[in-house]
């Protein structure tokens, strides 16, 4: 069935990726980010993209209001847009941690405190959240990314709950390491961290790490993380997490199954 679909941060990554796979499939798709002009080939294809940026209101108001006058429905939106920030708890200004969590957690709620309305009238529709297997599990000079990845999993088991009755089933997407441009973005952020850190070693491993991950066999292809928002879009009683992509079942479950101080000393063993 066709379907209206909200997808965020789809100029790049697997949001574009996915967008791509949903339009050929014959999905009305509207795609939002803030780089308009990075969205033109799914425009070409089909798909309808608006420039956004989860941080601000009216923008939001504008792609919602937008899609309800042409449609008169959200059948699914997905939350996805995201990046992630690096750097030790000591150093990372906190006017950059405000953002890390204005951009991957309030942006989330923003999106969805406008879309639920208009699901809760239809009775239906599909949340998909994405958090990450940083959302289960660590790495150091991580701490701003993680707990924003943390807090979009409780925010998604609560909001799952609440929307229950009406209806609404609310997924939450944790991708392993996906080939897209998050990793050039966390490595642009590194210039936000002072030059004489304490923790250079550590952020110089971070960075070697980050960079070999986009290599050769180090990551997944955003095709796999399309695949399963595809299954999520078609099935009328998805999971209620998806883990998808390189690493994204071993991490978490070392975290879990080995405890803190043996997960600890396995990370502490790459730094
Ligand atoms: P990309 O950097 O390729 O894509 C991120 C997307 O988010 C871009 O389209 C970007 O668009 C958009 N975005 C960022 N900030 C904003 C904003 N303020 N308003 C609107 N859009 C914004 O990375 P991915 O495709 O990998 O990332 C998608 C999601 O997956 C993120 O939430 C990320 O945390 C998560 N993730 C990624 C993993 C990976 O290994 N790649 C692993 C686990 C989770 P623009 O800059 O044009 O606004």
């Amino acid at each position: 069935m066709k379907k209206v679909i909200l997808i965020t941060g789809a100029s790049s990554g697997m949001g574009k990726e996915t967008a791509k796979t949903l339009i050929q499939q014959g999905h009305i798709v509207y795609t939002v980010a803030r780089r308009i002009e990075q969205m033109q080939d799914l425009k070409t294809l089909g798909g309808h993209p608006i420039q956004m940026d989860v941080t601000k209101e009216r923008d939001i108001d504008n792609v919602v209001n937008t899609i309800i006058s042409e449609h008169g429905k959200i059948d699914v939106l997905w939350n996805n847009a995201g990046f992630g920030l690096y750097g030790s708890v000591e150093d990372i200004p906190l006017d950059e941690a405000r953002k890390q969590m204005e951009v991957n957690v309030f942006g989330m709620a923003a999106m969805t405190q406008k879309v639920v309305p208009y699901m809760r009238k239809a009775n239906a529709g599909t949340i998909i959240n994405t958090s990450s297997m940083g959302g289960k599990m660590y790495f150091p000079m991580g701490a701003w990314y993680h707990a924003s990845k943390h807090a979009v999993e409780g925010l998604s088991d609560c909001l799952r709950l609440e929307l229950k009755p009406f209806n609404i089933k609310v997924v939450v997407l944790e991708p392993g390491f996906i080939a897209t441009e998050f990793g050039a973005v966390l490595l642009d952020n590194f210039s936000k961290i002072p030059k004489e850190s304490a923790y250079k070693n550590m952020m110089d491993k971070i960075a070697k790490g980050t960079a070999d991950a986009a290599k050769g066999n180090g990551s997944s292809k955003p095709s796999v993380i399309s695949d399963a928002i595809v299954k999520i879009v078609n099935s009328h009683n998805p999971k209620t997490r998806y883990k998808v992509g390189k690493f994204s079942v071993l991490m978490p479950w070392m975290r879990i199954y080995l405890g803190d101080k043996l997960f600890d000393k396995i990370v502490m063993s790459q730094m």
